[in-house]
């Protein structure tokens, strides 16, 4: 297993505070990893800042074979990186190497493409006697922040826009998730010029801190919680850094009285639950027409009594624990507090697994209401709520009545009636008729306190580079 950060093209260990890395099928301890010191986060933005000279002068075409490689390697040893991700977050193993990995290879063959094929204003004579012309060039020293729920995805996201477009990156996994960074910055330090990516190890108060509020990170890519958000604000307002934000959700789910039942309950037991529900798109936020509303909560109810989750035998299960005792903690006292309201019914699950790994049951909490703490508020656990609607107005009303604004959904067989409603939803992203299927050519990102960075997508390129006028006179 690798346990070394890369700092430039040296691998060392972090000389500070250990970190315990845990099992989360079992509570049991992986190993500790010490997080970098001061002088190490320094070194490493050293090296990134000496690797930019160079790195942003190469060709897109030199980028792209770059991408290229990585993502060969990645799927060459597709089985390790799947089988370390599912050691270090509790997915299954079937979940990592047959959605995920596939998701990330395509991720940098994505990006490979795009980097060579950016669209743009025209260069013309836009005064007389001055040709001008738009460039988009790399934005220096990008600061790369993931978090737990997918941590070789969230490198993919960020590493292939960032270094594709030209910048050099000091990458820093989830303190409780560096597994497969850690893995894939061996492969990185042989593909790559040194320098171009650093990886460096440790929690978000201290490592994290250090880098978003370094003087030399030109950009700061976080995805994480709407607070640690508001914390990279704050620190990059005092140099005015460029921020991508990737933060929370809540996303709702509009079923009209003539949906297609079937598929909505099909749809609902996978997308609201996969990852145990640990995603910020999860379809966690039901508002069902009054007459449907009885059968969906009973056939939503008895589908996911039947997810598979904690089978001795792993190809089995569907969805893993959460990610730690705390999440899971946070969880069950979500479920506990609506099961104390009167209005509310627990109709599957709403317990802590057996044993000491961070199960939870996968759950519906039925009878939900608009102001209820679980109707408003991330649970980031295998937890869906259902709410009972009347009108129209009144589900766009109240899928829109948050703070959040990165996912929704909406499920009916009239067509005029899903691209009205998809139209008035204030949601970075509408499904209709499905829920969470992203696509690398697409763009994912938020509004509201989802924040505003998109991942993927040309989009993703325009994030991670900025816009230049070049003017020339015909003297
Ligand atoms: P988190 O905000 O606690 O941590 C995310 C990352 O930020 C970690 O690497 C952490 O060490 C770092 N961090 C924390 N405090 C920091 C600070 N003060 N300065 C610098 N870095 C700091 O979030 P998490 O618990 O790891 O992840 C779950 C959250 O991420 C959820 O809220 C979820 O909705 C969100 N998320 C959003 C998206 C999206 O695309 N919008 C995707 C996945 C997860």
């Amino acid at each position: 297993m690798d346990t070394q950060m890369l700092i430039g093209s040296k691998f060392e260990k972090g000389t500070e505070t250990e970190e315990p890395i845990l099992n989360p099928k079992t509570g049991a301890n992986i190993l500790n990893l010490p997080e970098a010191s001061p002088a190490q986060i320094e070194a490493a933005v050293s090296a990134a800042e000496q690797a930019f000279v160079l790195w942003s002068r190469t060709t897109p075409a030199q980028r792209s074979g770059y991408l290229l490689k990585i993502a060969d390697r990645i799927e060459a040893e597709a089985k390790d990186f799947a089988a370390l991700e599912a050691l270090n977050c509790g997915k299954p193993i079937n979940a990592v190497l047959n959605d995920e990995i596939p998701a990330i290879v395509d991720c940098y063959r994505f990006f490979a493409g795009a980097v060579r094929s950016m669209p743009g204003q025209v260069a013309g004579e836009y005064l007389p006697g001055h040709t001008s012309m738009v460039r988009r060039d790399p934005i220096g020293i990008v600061a790369s922040i993931a978090p737990w729920n997918y941590p070789l995805m969230m490198m993919a996201w960020k590493l292939a826009p960032a270094i594709g477009g030209g910048n050099t990156v000091v990458f820093k996994p989830s303190e409780q998730t560096p597994l497969t960074a850690l893995k894939l910055a061996r492969i990185l330090a042989e593909i790559l010029p040194e320098g171009v990516v650093n990886v460096v190890l440790g929690r978000g108060d201290s490592v994290g801190n250090t880098l978003i509020n370094h003087p030399k990170i030109n950009m700061i890519s976080i995805t994480g919680d709407v607070a640690t958000g508001k914390k990279v604000l704050q620190a990059a307002a005092k140099s005015v850094k460029r921020t991508h934000l990737e933060l929370g959700g809540k996303a709702p789910v509009i079923v009209f009285d003539d949906a297609d039942l079937g598929a909505v309950v099909n749809g609902l037991r996978a997308f609201g639950y996969y990852n145990a529900g640990q995603d910020c798109t999860a379809a966690c936020r039901i508002y069902a027409g009054k007459k449907v509303y009885d059968k969906l909560v009973a056939d939503l109810s008895s589908a996911v009594s039947t997810i598979k989750y904690d089978r001795p035998d792993d190809t089995e299960n569907e969805i893993g624990p959460l990610i730690s005792r705390r999440q899971r903690d946070r969880v069950s006292s979500f479920v506990e507090r609506a099961s104390e309201l009167k209005h509310i019914e627990i109709t599957t699950g709403g317990k802590p697994g057996e044993g000491t790994g961070f199960y939870y049951q996968p759950t519906v909490v039925a009878g939900a209401l608009q102001e209820d703490e679980i109707v408003r508020r991330e649970v980031f656990g295998p937890v869906v709520s259902v709410t009972r609607f009347s009108e129209v107005d009144e589900a766009v009303k109240w899928a829109n009545d948050s703070d959040y604004g990165l996912a929704s959904s909406v499920w009916t067989k009239d067509v005029s009636r899903a691209m009205a409603t998809a139209a008035r939803l204030q949601y970075g992203c509408t499904w209709i008729n499905t829920h969470f299927m992203l696509t690398n050519e697409m763009p994912h990102g938020g509004l509201k306190q989802s924040g505003y960075g998109k991942d993927m997508s040309l989009y993703a390129l325009e994030d991670y580079t900025a816009v230049r006028h070049v003017m020339v006179a015909h003297t």
